[in-house]
């Protein structure tokens, strides 16, 4: 992976900052090429980044954002560029009830001892109060439905249907399907392709406890990627902020293209197009004709997104020590105690994020509405919320968060090769079999970096393998 291309002079234009983006950008210039990676906001990360909020003057993410240890592109990207230690990691999960009882999900490990995958989990599910026997019976079931890699992969039906079919408990939908997995995939249960469940319930539940780990950033998620802009810079390649890119030109005598952005145009030999579908499709629609053109255009008119929220609360004291949990039986679905994430904030109370996925009403209340229902609710967690005197709270909504995985998706996902010549396409809606996740992203960059390697004459690697399952998940 290290080794240098013989690219003396070939340039490549990576358009769209965001982690695909950045993850295509380091890539090659890991491997010699100068790349202008080319973003239309003032800094990098796309749906994955952090400003400073002017309401609440503190730097916030736009959302809270996880990764799992079976993201192995996205660490390998955090790696290349030097932050991966900025990460904290995290096997346990705690689900509370609106009475405030806890259940804990997460590997039985007495010190360095644990039980095989996939029984890792089991001891905590069984003791878990959240849920009924029957419950834990009817989420067995469906496990063992699940377990075997490729069982489901042609499968054509949604996630409800074949709940439905393997008779889930209300307390496994509710607690379980609709919290933990659809809000994992952003969409409801009736909108969610079996086989992107069945990879959720693998890869986090199944295949090992390091493959289920959840890690969060201890710092501003643009603060990670300042190791991206450094690494780049270390390259002899460079940001273009404020650029936004309008047209793209061939020219076939010199073979390079022209990239025409708000402040001038840039060129090169080759072009990663690495933006969300609905700023591609603006941008390729502009494009000179080609064979396979319109069959591209026709398979980006088949996403959808969905929308997130994030509800930020400073609230004069402590409301827990918990540093995440789930809530469960309520709008709010995920808390995440900054505070205790990030200690550097030093605050003298404390900062709490909520997250709301994949419902369009909670998009839809005002900014106050949402954040007297986010506390109202905050309270049946936490009695001390009650008490506790609300300082300052900002509502972050994401109308076009994730695009959307039902039935059918995958033939709507194209791969990195386009029908332009020296021409790539990356972003987190493209051929990953990845949901629309960091992950995915930083797979698409890697892909579309060896798609473009490969097209110059010197075919390079850069898409990192899974993690392999352990214990007895090795036999199935
Ligand atoms: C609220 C929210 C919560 C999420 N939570 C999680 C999570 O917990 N875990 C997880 O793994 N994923 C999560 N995701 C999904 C994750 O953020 C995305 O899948 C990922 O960041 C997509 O990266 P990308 O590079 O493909 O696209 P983007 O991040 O959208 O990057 C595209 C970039 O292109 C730029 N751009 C657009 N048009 C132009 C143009 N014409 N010229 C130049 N630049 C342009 C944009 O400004 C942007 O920076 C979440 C997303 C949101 C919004």
């Amino acid at each position: 992976m290290s080794a240098e291309l013989d690219n003396a002079g070939k340039s490549v234009t990576v358009i769209g900052g965001g982690v695909a983006g950045m993850s295509a950008a380091c890539a090659l210039a890991e491997v010699g090429l100068r790349v202008q990676l080319v973003e239309r906001r003032g800094y990098l990360g796309g749906r994955a980044s952090s400003y400073l909020h002017p309401g609440v003057n503190e730097v916030i993410d736009n959302c809270q954002h996880v990764l799992f240890g079976c993201c192995t592109n996205l660490v390998g990207f955090y790696r290349r560029i030097g932050v991966a230690e900025k990460l904290h990691w995290t096997r346990d999960m705690t689900m509370i009830e609106p009475d405030g009882r806890r259940s804990r999900l997460g590997p039985f490990e007495i010190g360095r001892w644990g039980l095989p995958a996939p029984l890792h989990g089991t001891p905590s599910l069984m003791r878990a109060r959240a849920f009924s026997l029957a419950d834990k019976l009817a989420l067995g079931r469906a496990f063992r439905a699940m377990m075997r890699p490729g069982a489901l992969d042609h499968s054509s039906e949604t996630l409800g249907d074949w709940l439905r079919r393997h008779k889930q408990t209300r307390g496994a939908m509710d607690r379980f399907w609709r919290l933990v997995v659809a809000s994992a995939l952003n969409a409801d249960i009736e909108n969610i392709a079996v086989p992107y469940a069945a990879k959720v319930i693998r890869e986090l539940f199944m295949n090992s406890a390091d493959a289920g780990a959840m890690g969060m950033s201890t710092v501003p998620l643009s603060e990670l990627y300042a190791g991206a802009e450094r690494y780049l810079a270390g390259r002899g390649s460079r940001v273009f902020y404020n650029s936004n890119v309008e047209a793209l030109n061939w020219d076939e005598g010199s073979r390079k293209w022209s990239i025409e952005t708000r402040n001038g145009t840039l060129s090169s030999e080759y072009t990663v197009v690495a933006l969300p579908f609905e700023a591609a499709r603006k941008l390729l629609a502009k494009m000179p004709a080609a064979d396979g053109a319109g069959a591209l255009m026709a398979k980006i008119e088949k996403h959808e997104h969905w929308p997130l929220c994030s509800v930020h609360l400073w609230f004069d004291r402590e409301i827990t020590n918990l540093p995440h949990a789930v809530l469960l039986d309520r709008e709010i679905h995920w808390l995440y105690n900054k505070s205790k994430l990030q200690p550097w904030r030093k605050l003298t109370g404390s900062y709490v994020e909520l997250v709301v996925s994949a419902s369009r009403s909670f998009a839809a209340l005002s900014r106050e509405q949402a954040i007297e229902h986010s506390v109202c609710e905050l309270a049946e967690f936490f009695p001390t919320v009650k008490e506790a005197k609300l300082e300052k709270a900002a509502l972050v909504k994401e109308v076009r968060a994730t695009f959307g995985v039902p039935p059918g998706i995958d033939a709507a996902r194209p791969d990195s090769v386009s029908p332009w010549p020296q021409l790539f396409l990356a972003g987190d809606w493209t051929n990953t079999g990845w949901p629309s996740t960091m992950e995915s992203a930083a797979r698409s960059g890697h892909l579309a970096a060896e798609a473009l390697t490969n097209a110059a004459g010197a075919a390079q690697m850069f898409l990192l393998p899974d993690l392999k399952p352990k214990g007895l998940m090795r036999f199935v």
